[in-house]
């Protein structure tokens, strides 16, 4: 049946999530959307006049849909988007039964705080749920995105969620409660950071002693360095024809993105005592690489070039 759908922050993910939304919701549905940018937001209801409503404020999203995503790069835009006195969507006439579904990469306690604020704001019977992603701008266009759910699936909410999730993604975990699915976010981007970089310093070694990175790449692939990274996305340029390494380290997923996503892992580990011996090495590595001028605003795996093997 027709449903009346919010979403807020039409960036470089949140615009092709939410075009997905707006041409796959049942027919009669609304699609309710708010950007600080009154660009981006003309944009998207020029491109879906017949399904989608711009919004002046978070505010008014939350007084026209019962289910709402937001998707803005950082916790302070969360606090921003669900907590300000005057236009936040916990004010105002909030509805009963809504559903907030966070899709942002943010702190734990960020998205814990905006939790408790919903228990103790939000309408009757309400839920507020982290849902972070992961699949890029690529994937968020093919709708075949990663979903991590913070919920169990005996969530009564749950057969709701995972129907309008599925319209934009192509595999959900329930990860089993509130703030999981941020735990399982910052995990994997923690793994895949080091990875790439231990794969940079690898190949950068390897070549520098007179190897050729193709057959290096080879013995990686079929040896116990074999990893995602290695064969889809290689930090060495000519190694993967498609991988942005190969074009200048253009599109991806940016280095200071990933430098971000880094410090929220570690300070995840940290507030739980996980004892991590490369996560001070890595964040120095992400840090120093985001904020050197050949490596901004490139994809993450231009750490390859920030450790001299490329000369930019
Ligand atoms: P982006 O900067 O391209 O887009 C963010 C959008 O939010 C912008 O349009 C901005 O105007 C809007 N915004 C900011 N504050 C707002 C507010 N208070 N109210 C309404 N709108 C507001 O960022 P992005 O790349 O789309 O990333 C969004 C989130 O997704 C981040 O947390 C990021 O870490 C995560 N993520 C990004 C990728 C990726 O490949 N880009 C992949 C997975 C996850």
């Amino acid at each position: 049946k027709p449903l009346n759908v919010g979403f807020i922050g039409l960036g470089a993910m949140g615009l092709p999530m939410a075009a997905n939304l707006a041409t796959k919701l049942p027919t009669g549905s609304r699609l309710f959307v708010f950007d600080v940018s009154k660009a981006a937001m003309e944009a998207f209801t020029k491109s879906h006049p017949t399904s989608s409503e711009m919004c002046d404020s978070t505010r008014t999203v939350a007084a026209k849909a019962t289910i709402i995503f937001t998707m803005v790069p950082e916790g302070s835009h969360v606090r921003s988007v669900y907590l300000d006195e005057s236009n936040g969507l916990l004010t105002g006439n909030v509805q009963s039964g809504q559903l907030l579904v966070d899709c942002s990469t943010i702190d734990c306690e960020t998205s814990s705080t905006v939790h408790e604020a919903v228990k103790t704001r939000g309408g009757t019977g309400s839920s507020f749920y982290d849902a972070p992603v992961s699949g890029g701008t690529l994937g968020a266009e093919k709708a075949t995105l990663t979903f991590m759910l913070g919920c169990s699936e005996k969530d009564a909410n749950y057969a709701l969620l995972h129907a309008l999730i599925s319209l934009m993604g192509k595999t959900i975990v329930a990860c089993g409660g509130p703030g999981l699915g941020l735990v399982a976010k910052l995990s994997n981007n923690y793994c895949s950071a080091l990875i790439a970089l231990a794969t940079a310093e690898a190949m950068n070694m390897g070549m520098r002693s007179g190897m050729d990175p193709r057959l290096l790449a080879r013995v990686f692939a079929s040896s116990t360095a074999q990893s995602t990274i290695c064969d889809k996305w290689n930090p060495v340029p000519g190694i993967c024809p498609e991988a942005p390494s190969s074009h200048g380290y253009r599109g991806g997923f940016k280095v200071q993105l990933m430098r971000k996503d880094f410090g929220l892992a570690v300070e995840a580990a940290r507030r739980v005592g996980a004892k991590l011996l490369l996560g001070d090495a890595g964040l120095a590595g992400y840090t120093d690489a985001s904020e050197d001028p050949r490596c901004r605003d490139l994809d993450s795996r231009v750490v390859f070039r920030y450790l001299g093997g490329d000369e930019g």
